[in-house]
């Protein structure tokens, strides 16, 4: 008998072009095709009906599940470590999903209050008309996440690199506290990718992704992706162990193990709220994929460098970036984020009141390579100034008391030459300081 070479675990670059992927076997076409197609032919009548009892795995129709998806959820498991994946509409509707999958009304849910906006709306609104009653706290405050959880507590959930500060999460306090109340940790991953962290490396339970940001990379595309580590023992846990009346009392830990909580995801909760990807964007997802190091490494080093210009510019109040020794997570971010916590930031302008939010304005008005708009994670350098758009209905009062202040700018620090985005802001502050003295 021959032997062949041992089996190799390949790195992370080469997991990140190969992953999932074979040549199509019918055509021989090399990167991976994009099946555009609603619905798939059964190989016969009782296939099929062996495919809709879930005995059977395969395609039925694309809003369950899809080739060119399925190859983007392979190659993120792969990237994460984690079981499985499941890639959905968008970066909300992985929250949504996930959340749906796990919580019934009158169920509790304690999250860091340094969340993406979206986020916190999606969490105490939308959620409380489901009667799921959420509760925020300071991520850095222990005492405050223990105090907050109850016997209705399901789940915890916080950002790796949180809004609007650039706070990093304490993920292994937050993993043993999670395990001492047999409860799922929920971690949104966006800002730092699965190159610069995996927070089920830590211990975390499920993953989730707006995918829209660095993971497609080019401002192209929405989408979202949930992954599970496989290692959360669900067989206590109601949502995923009890009978379930949506397939004839089916109880998805005792029929699929450690895929329970993701093929009640898909099966169930996208089944019936259809927050599904399309083969387009997952295609367009994997394309971005394939380049992730080398854009995080570029965004990573850029974003340093501007932090560091930045710091040291005299019309600068604060650089709220975790890669700054000034940065109260600086040592959090090395230990969870040691090839760099990200390239989204803030910082502020010096001054008070009206006046900085009008100099806030007019420094965004004067920059020419950075673009002015409501995304993150693109290969454009992004800039916004959350008192005049995003937050703009809040008092001077409010914004305070959100982490929002009116000298507040937030960039999201792309791929172009680095000494061509300094010189860029550079030019904005030299525009403020005319417009001051004038
Ligand atoms: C953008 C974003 C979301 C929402 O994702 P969409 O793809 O826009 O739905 C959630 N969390 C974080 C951290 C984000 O940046």
């Amino acid at each position: 008998m021959t032997q062949g070479p041992a089996p190799r675990k390949f790195g992370f670059e080469t997991r990140m072009v190969h992953a999932g992927h074979v040549p199509d076997s019918n055509t021989g076409a090399r990167a991976m095709p994009i099946y555009q197609t609603t619905s798939y032919v059964f190989d016969s009548p009782d296939s099929a009906a062996q495919l809709f009892e879930l005995k059977q795995y395969g395609n039925i129709y694309t809003r369950i599940s899809n080739p060119t998806t399925a190859v983007l959820e392979e190659r993120l498991a792969s990237l994460e470590g984690a079981t499985g994946a499941l890639a959905v509409a968008s970066g909300m509707a992985a929250q949504f999903v996930t959340l749906m999958t796990l919580l019934s009304p009158g169920d509790e849910l304690v999250a860091s209050s340094h969340l993406y906006g979206g986020t916190v709306t999606q969490l105490k609104i939308t959620l409380q008309k489901l009667s799921i009653k959420v509760t925020l706290v300071d991520p850095h405050d222990l005492p405050a996440w223990e105090k907050a959880i109850t016997p209705k507590t399901r789940a915890l959930y916080g950002e790796t690199i949180g809004n609007p500060r650039g706070s990093v999460l304490d993920l292994e306090k937050l993993v043993a506290l999670a395990d001492a109340h047999k409860i799922p940790l929920i971690i949104d991953n966006t800002f730092a990718t699965p190159y610069l962290c995996r927070p089920m490396e830590h211990g975390a339970t499920i993953v989730v992704y707006s995918a829209t940001k660095f993971i497609g990379g080019h401002g192209s595309s929405i989408g979202g992706a949930i992954l599970d580590s496989g290692n959360f023992d669900f067989s206590r846990f109601p949502t995923i162990a009890a009978p379930s009346p949506s397939y004839h009392d089916l109880r998805f830990f005792d029929t699929f193990g450690h895929y329970g909580f993701l093929m009640k995801a898909r099966a169930e909760t996208v089944r019936d709220v259809g927050a599904c990807i399309s083969p387009m964007n997952s295609f367009l997802l994997l394309q971005g994929l394939e380049t992730l190091s080398l854009r995080m490494d570029r965004h990573v080093s850029n974003a340093l460098e501007i932090a560091r210009y930045l710091e040291q510019n005299k019309q600068v109040a604060w650089v709220a970036y975790a890669g700054l020794s000034s940065h109260p997570d600086h040592g959090l971010a090395q230990k969870y984020l040691p090839k760099g916590p990200g390239a989204v930031f803030s910082f502020g302008l010096k001054g008070e009141g009206a006046q900085v939010r009008e100099d806030g304005k007019r420094f965004i008005e004067s920059l020419h390579l950075f673009s002015h708009l409501a995304n993150v994670g693109d290969v454009r350098s992004l800039v916004i100034h959350p008192a005049s758009t995003t937050h703009q209905q809040l008092t001077e009062e409010e914004l305070v008391a959100c982490g929002v202040g009116s000298e507040m700018i937030r960039l999201s620090v792309g791929l172009e030459n680095v000494e061509d985005l300094i010189w860029d802001l550079d030019q904005a502050f030299h525009a403020l300081s005319r417009s001051t003295r004038a």
